[in-house]
């Protein structure tokens, strides 16, 4: 067999670089060859930490290589980022081709349904790289396939909940934020549509889920058209199963910090400390960090809060009572979340439920508070609070529309208390051990990416 070359494009956010390169390495260890693909400026902020022979990067031009600011309109970024990375991605397969390292199969992130028609034109098979739950996938898949007029118009209504075959029941606060009447980014949703069409129109087609299998069992095999792979918890190797100790990062942030609060954590007593963090593109409001501090001063516990710096001319959440929230916490602009939710000191996590935040979390089996903004984060919060009951949800005050310091309170001393939390601890840590057996020789994912690559290099050779 040949060794198979894979190329992994990728959107360039953080929630998409950071999966994405995890799976590129561990494509390399099954014997791979892997490009990495990107936009040029995306490619210029990562932090470059060292990474195994048999990766290497081709970061490609999307219109925008100074930068993005938020100021820049999105709608044109977009429409860039698909003419000219269309055109530039299919200059690099064909320059592979013509250098003898042909590429043996593609595989794209989210909003790149574009993807597939180069790789189609250049007769290469391609693979969507799903860095949602499956659960959220099968979301996706009924709404585009039946379900969409219903959710529609029903989305409104609080009381309102739906029965999707494999899954949960979901409350229109459970479903991807798109869906909903509120929604008004509706590019979003017509890229996720136009993603599921070309997927869907292939037969039976494969779908790599960043996720593992005792995880979403049902979700898994929900959509019996599809053929999803659960191949996660795609997270550094030093802080899951141990095989490559000097794999301690994804090893592509997009921000950058100090890591003083390493020494900080470190003098803290074991499961004390409540960290959060609303991820990379989130911004709250004002009020609602005020709300925030409040409810964290008020639970006197130590905390550990990321405020991300504004960039380039983004807006960013901003923190209000400065002076006594350092005295009592820590605020960093950015920290190795990874490292920080495996230190023993760290007790809490309170987090929009980013996709990667909560992986990330379960695998280092800590209880969460959820507090999602938009997107797939409701579905993820809904996951943890009823169905792996690692954690609980803020509820919002509907009137004032935010969450109040009391809820956060409240949510923390749940969380936290000896026993009201205790039955959280005992999941967090099952779903620690599961995750990690998953990506173990042997295990779910690993068998499943194993079989994968044999797949991939037979059809070629
Ligand atoms: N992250 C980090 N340091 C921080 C905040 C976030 O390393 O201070 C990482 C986090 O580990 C995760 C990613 O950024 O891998 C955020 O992805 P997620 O899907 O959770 O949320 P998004 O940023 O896409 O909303």
């Amino acid at each position: 067999m040949v060794q198979p070359h894979f190329l992994v494009v990728t959107f360039p956010a953080q929630g998409h670089i950071n999966p994405a390169l995890q799976l590129a390495k561990r494509l390399v260890r099954t014997g791979a060859h892997v490009t990495f693909v990107t936009s040029i400026s995306a490619h210029r902020r990562m932090s470059k930490s060292p990474t195994p022979d048999g990766l290497t990067f081709t970061p490609f031009s999307d219109g925008y290589d100074h930068d993005f600011n938020s100021t820049d309109d999105q709608q044109h970024f977009m429409s860039e980022f698909r003419r000219l990375g269309s055109k530039n991605l299919t200059d690099i397969l064909v320059s592979f081709a013509n250098e003898g390292r042909p590429v043996t199969c593609l595989i794209y992130t989210l909003l790149l349904p574009w993807a597939v028609t180069v790789a189609s034109n250049l007769q290469i098979p391609s693979v969507l790289f799903w860095i949602q739950p499956a659960t959220v996938f099968d979301v996706y898949y009924y709404f585009f396939n039946g379900y969409g007029d219903f959710i529609t118009k029903n989305g409104n209504d609080p009381s309102w909940f739906i029965e999707l075959p494999g899954l949960p029941l979901l409350t229109s606060r459970d479903l991807p934020s798109f869906f909903l009447p509120s929604n008004t980014n509706l590019s979003a949703l017509s890229l996720f549509q136009e993603l599921l069409e070309n997927v869907v129109g292939e037969a039976k087609p494969t779908v790599l889920i960043n996720s593992f299998d005792a995880l979403e069992v049902d979700a898994m095999k929900a959509v019996d058209k599809v053929n999803l792979i659960g191949i996660g918890p795609l997270i550094p190797s030093a802080f899951l199963d141990g095989k490559d100790p000097l794999d301690k990062s994804f090893g592509g942030d997009l921000f950058h910090g100090s890591g003083d609060y390493m020494e900080w954590l470190n003098s803290k007593p074991e499961s004390s400390v409540i960290y959060v963090s609303f991820g990379s593109i989130s911004v709250l409001s004002k009020r609602q960090m005020k709300e925030i501090e409040k409810g964290l001063l008020e639970i006197r516990r130590p905390f550990l809060l990321v405020i991300r710096k504004p960039q380039n001319g983004t807006e960013e959440t901003d923190s209000n009572d400065m002076e006594e929230v350092r005295r009592e916490g820590m605020i960093v602009p950015w920290c190795s979340q990874v490292e920080v939710l495996s230190h023993l000191s760290v007790g809490c996590f309170v987090t929009h439920c980013g996709w990667n935040s909560t992986l990330e979390s379960l695998v280092a089996g800590v209880p969460m508070v959820g507090f999602p903004q938009w997107s797939d984060q409701g579905t993820n919060a809904k996951l943890i609070e009823d169905v792996w009951k690692t954690g609980v949800r803020v509820r919002v005050n509907e009137e004032e529309g935010i969450v109040g310091s009391d809820e956060i309170k409240r949510c923390l001393e749940t969380v936290m208390g000896e026993e009201s939390g205790e039955g959280m601890r005992r999941n967090a840590k099952k779903w620690k051990d599961l995750g990690r057996e998953a990506v173990m020789e042997g295990g779910s994912s690993d068998r499943n990416l194993r079989e994968f690559v044999d797949e991939i290099g037979t059809e070629k050779s």
